[in-house]
Formats: structure tokens, sequence, C-alpha cells
């Protein structure tokens, strides 16, 4: 017996993305998975109810699609959303884990068993259920597009009859995935790029992308857990990062900012004083927006202009890009759901590192450890 895959309709303000696209319904089909798509899901990311039943869809209503044995969705659930979920549920997606732990709490009480994409480890056999990464590259790219379109200045070099045009400087700070793909795209539009990280190990990186690395005098070893993610840093050490900033900031028109630190708010790089150092008309985008922002400044969900500087924190740029964000996400679904569908059932597996990773909830009880930690420092 084949199991039923449920895709509601995203319904938070603002996103586009659909968890499952037609071309990835139509490889499920054949693995014999029928999916259940809540009618209008894809109208925002391009994909009308139509091309979902040619792919072997059925269209039903938000019922039907929470119903389903495996659900599957973009933005963390609803309380009301939660509501709809029967025990014994598979429930995969963005859980926000570290920020919002009741979500995780919420999913238990209701008997689900929930995997949160944040937290699939980053082991090269669960690289195609990375979604993590795969949004930050879209998120960097856009960064970037939407930087050059409001800078009141070129980004290339230009000679013209008319006299030179000195290339924009652009400064990236964090070179995760996203500060990379910025990199690489501020790159190609011909600004001169700068690039930092509190990890050294991505100074190579960042040079092999026609970059420069920016040196700060500031003790880096040890900045790197087991993970790959970045540590915090002590109060003193955050605090002087940002004075050694401030020069390299200040002679740049666009700094984009992607420095995050799982579970914890997004640390602060620029400074009212950095933005006070900038030339009107330049511009921040601050990736970091919904984890509260790397500019002291910055607004989540809104652009602000201090002394004729822009700086945008936008709340969820990868659903400024519904096609292809939905198309790598629901491949990143895809890779899960294959990876634990065993004999026509969607099969809870605590032995493996992937299914164990992500798990945040089963048999009615939250089940992992750091989850379940922040939830016992809430109470
Ligand atoms: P992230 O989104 O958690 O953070 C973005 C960047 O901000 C990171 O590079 C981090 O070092 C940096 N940062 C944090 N605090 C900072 C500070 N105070 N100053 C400057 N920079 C700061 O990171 P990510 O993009 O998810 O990538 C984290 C690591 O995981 C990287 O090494 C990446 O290459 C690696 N990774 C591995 C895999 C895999 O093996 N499958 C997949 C994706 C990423």
């Amino acid at each position: 017996m084949a199991f039923t895959v449920g895709v509601p309709r995203e319904r938070v303000a603002g996103e586009r993305r659909v968890a499952l696209v037609p071309e990835v319904v139509a490889r499920l089909k054949k693995e014999n998975i029928d999916v259940v798509v809540e009618a209008g899901a894809g109208d925002t990311a391009f994909h009308p109810d139509a091309a979902y039943t040619e792919a072997g869809a059925t269209i039903g209503d938000r019922a039907a699609a929470f119903g389903a044995d495996v659900v599957v969705k973009v933005q963390p659930p609803m309380a009301e959303e939660i509501g709809l979920l029967s025990a014994g549920t598979v429930y995969i997606g963005f859980l926000a884990p570290l920020d919002q732990p009741d979500v995780s709490e919420q999913l238990a009480q209701q008997g689900v068993t929930a995997l949160s994409m944040e937290l699939v480890p980053r082991i090269s056999r669960a690289q195609k259920m990375d979604a993590l990464s795969a949004m930050a590259s879209l998120a960097g790219y856009k960064a970037v597009l939407m930087a050059a379109d409001v800078l009141p200045k070129f980004f290339p070099l230009l000679t013209t009859a008319a006299g030179t045009i000195r290339p924009a400087n652009a400064l990236i700070l964090g070179a995760g995935v996203a500060g990379l793909q910025a990199i690489a795209t501020a790159r190609r539009l011909g600004a001169r790029v700068a690039g930092y990280d509190i990890r050294d190990a991505v100074r190579e990186e960042v040079q092999s992308l026609g970059a420069t690395f920016v040196e700060l005098e500031l003790e880096v070893a040890n900045m790197q857990d087991a993970g790959g993610y970045a540590k915090a840093m002590a109060e003193e050490k955050a605090r002087r990062q940002t004075e050694l900033l401030v020069p390299f900031i200040g002679k740049s028109d666009v700094v984009i900012t992607t420095a995050l630190i799982p579970g914890r708010p997004a640390p602060t790089l620029i400074t009212e004083e950095a933005v006070a150092a900038m030339a009107p008309g330049s511009v921040i985008v601050d990736l970091a927006a919904p984890n509260g922002g790397n500019c002291a400044l910055t607004k989540p969900g809104e652009t602000v202009t201090h002394n004729g500087v822009q700086i945008i924190g936008h709340p969820n740029l990868p659903a400024e890009m519904p096609v292809h964000a939905s198309q790598l996400y629901a491949r990143t679904l895809m890779a899960m759901i294959q990876e634990f569908a065993d004999d026509g059932q969607f099969t809870p597996n605590f032995e493996d590192e992937i299914f164990k990773g992500a798990c945040v909830a089963h048999g009615g009880e939250v089940v992992n450890e750091r989850v379940k930690g922040l939830l016992v420092g809430k109470g």
C-alpha cells in the first residue's frame, strides 16, 4: 500500500514558495507515492493546480493536505495547522527548532513525527537534502541584485567617452553559503569585492572567487564548531570586531551581511558608527534580518534610511525567487522522503544519522536534546 504526501498552501504573508513542484510530484508518483495538493498551493510559484494534476497529484482541500501520511511545508506550521495533523503523521519542513522550540513541542503533543530541514546533518550523504544551503544560495544572489538595483551607481568599471567610472566596492560579511554566492554574484556584476568571515577556513574560498579576504587583528582560532558553523564570540572580542570593521565598511558602496550562529541572535557586525562612516547612497542588505540582523539599525521586514544609507532588512529573500526556490526545496524534500520510504511506508529510523539528526518530535516527546534544553530553559 502506498503512502500519501500532503502539500498545504502556505499562508504566511509574502511566502511564495510551495513545498513540492509538479516535477517532483511526477517523480514520487513513479515510486508509487501519492501526492495530495491543497488547491492553489502552487499559484504563487507559477504552478497552477492543472500542472499538479497532470503530474499525477490529486487536488484537495486544506483538511486533505494536512490529513496525508506525510505532510511537507515551507514555513513552520502555525498552531492552527498543527491542530489539523493527526497522531502518527510525519511532518517535514523548516521548523526553526532553535528559534521557535515551542513549535516542536506542539508537534510532539499532537503525536506527530517531525523532521526539521534545518537540522539535517551536513554530511556528504545528506547533501541532496541540504535545504538550508539551497535557500542560502538564492538569498545571496538576490541580495546582490537588490543592492545593485537601489545603488545610485554602476557596479562595473566602465570606460566611456564621457570618462571612466570606477567599480563599486562591495563587502560581504560572513562567507558561508549565502556569502560565497553573494561574492560570486557581485564579482559577475563587476564590483570590486571583499569578503570577511570569522572562520579563517574560508579565506581560500573567498580568494578563489576573485575577492580579497579582509584581515582583522583578532584572534580567530577555534571559531568553528564540529558541524562547520561559527561559534559565538565573547562580548569584548565581538566589540573589538565591530570597531575593526568600521574602516572597511566605511569605504564600501554595498555591504551584504550574512553572519549567523545557529540557535543565537545574529551577531552585530555593523554599528551605527559604521553606518555613519558610509557615503550617502550606499546600501546594506542584511540577510540576517530574520534573526535580528547583523546591523544595529536593521529593522527586520523593513528598509530604513540612515544618513542617506539604505538598510534593507528583507524577511524572506528566497520567497522572491519562488520558481527556483520551490524547485530546489522540493528536491531536498523528495530526497528525504525517498531516503526513508520503505516498502510503501515512511519508516522512522533512529539508527540513521540523518533521521536522528533531523527528528525533533516523535512518540509524543521532543526528541532533540538542544530543543529540549531550550524548552526547559523557557519553563
Ligand atoms: P551560517 O548561515 O550559519 O552562517 C553564515 C556565515 O556567517 C558563516 O560562514 C559563519 O562563519 C559566519 N559568521 C558567523 N558569525 C560571524 C561573525 N561574528 N563574523 C563574521 N562571520 C561570522 O553558515 P552556512 O552558510 O550554513 O555554512 C556554515 C558552514 O557549513 C560552512 O563552512 C559551509 O561551507 C558548511 N557547509 C557544509 C555543507 C556540507 O558539508 N554538506 C553544506 C553547507 C554548508
